[in-house]
């Protein structure tokens, strides 16, 4: 059997050429006779794929100087307890936007030790929109501002960086990091699981600005501080050097494919292809308000969920994998990162139109 498209969440496809490189070098890597997860994270030869990847991401991104790159564990969750414990004082408040499933979670994780504001609730509108700007409620003096600028399950993506001010602006980018070029400078933090657009699960790329690392309270154990991780270098204990090295070759092909502006282009087209499949069938239908659809993850419904199982098993027999919605909105989601090619959108829409031919 050969590939398939795999139109996974996450877990999520790799590019091909990344597959094919990890698989020469797993048994013999550099001529060592070893495979790069054999060594030791602290050796030479581990330290300069860590030090390319930062030095890619930081290329890739535009990351300013003043602005750490840290590369950990525990996945983007774990972030959301850790996030506020690293950057606000016990007594400070802290905002939140909700927009979907996954900032909801962030801002339960944030409630367990903070005082959590919640700036606007999308719940009213089944999440299908993003609530007016001006009904924004933020709290003066709030350590930051927490969002989702890509909401996974949802599939709702702000195409702008919301302005609010002064008030540091924290991301959870784990569906959109590296889809297309952002201004760093706009954000106190970004971060994202790697499992979705970077590499494999057990991984978080984040990226923070160095001032906000200082607000540490001395409560939180050297471990749980970001402020350490940045001062060694991301290895206060064996980080996943095999994530690391992936998510390395990842870096490495996303230049090769001529950086974020070119992705984006990509990207842009993939989504727009598929968003014309669904609205000019008459026959699927996606939910979210056209000026915030996902360029990364595009639910659709049929007209009747009882045809769900046999559109899943003819896309599945068609080699069209993982297209089955989140239990939490149903029907189905197609995720187009990054390493999805464009004959897979293209082969996705006209499996799509035949579909609804013959079902319709
Ligand atoms: C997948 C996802 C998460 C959760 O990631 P884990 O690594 O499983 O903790 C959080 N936020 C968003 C936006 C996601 O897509």
């Amino acid at each position: 059997m050969g590939r398939i498209f795999n139109f996974s969440a996450g877990p999520a496809t790799l590019p091909l050429e990344v597959l094919e490189q990890a698989r020469d070098e797993m048994i013999d890597w550099q001529g060592r006779g070893v495979s790069v997860m054999e060594v030791s994270h602290r050796g030479k030869a581990f330290i300069k794929v860590a030090e390319q990847a930062e030095a890619d991401v930081r290329e890739l991104l535009g990351v300013p100087d003043d602005y750490a790159v840290l590369f950990l564990q525990g996945g983007a969750t774990q972030q959301f307890a850790l996030i506020p414990m690293n950057l606000s004082g016990p007594e400070q408040v802290v905002d939140y936007l909700v927009t979907g499933q996954w900032s909801k979670k962030a801002s339960a994780e944030a409630k367990a030790s903070r005082k959590v504001n919640i700036v606007a609730d999308g719940a009213a509108g089944n999440y299908t929109d993003v609530p007016a700007r001006a009904s924004w409620k933020l709290s003066p003096g709030a350590a930051y501002l927490h969002y989702c600028p890509n909401e996974t399950i949802g599939g709702l993506e702000f195409h702008e960086v919301p302005d609010v001010g002064p008030v540091p602006l924290v991301a959870d980018m784990s569906s959109t990091i590296l889809s297309r070029p952002v201004d760093v400078r706009k954000f106190g933090m970004i971060y994202a699981g790697a499992q979705k657009n970077i590499g494999p699960a057990g991984l978080v790329l984040m990226i923070v600005r160095r001032d906000l690392l200082e607000r540490v309270p001395e409560t939180v154990p050297p471990i749980l501080r970001y402020a350490s991780q940045a001062k060694e270098g991301s290895m206060l204990n064996t980080p996943p050097t095999y994530s690391w090295y992936i998510a390395g070759l990842v870096f490495q092909w996303l230049k090769r494919q001529g950086g974020l502006a070119r992705i984006a282009e990509v990207n842009r087209r993939k989504a727009e292809k598929l968003y014309r499949a669904i609205d000019g069938s008459g026959y699927y239908r996606n939910p979210v308000a056209p000026a915030h659809r996902s360029w990364m993850n595009v639910p659709f419904t049929l007209p009747d969920a009882a045809l769900d199982a046999t559109f899943l098993a003819e896309a599945t027999a068609a080699g069209l994998a993982e297209l089955k919605g989140h239990r939490s909105v149903g029907g189905m989601r197609a995720s187009i990162y990054n390493a999805m090619p464009e004959a897979g959108v293209d082969a996705l829409a006209a499996f799509m139109a035949d579909f609804a031919r013959r079902h319709g």
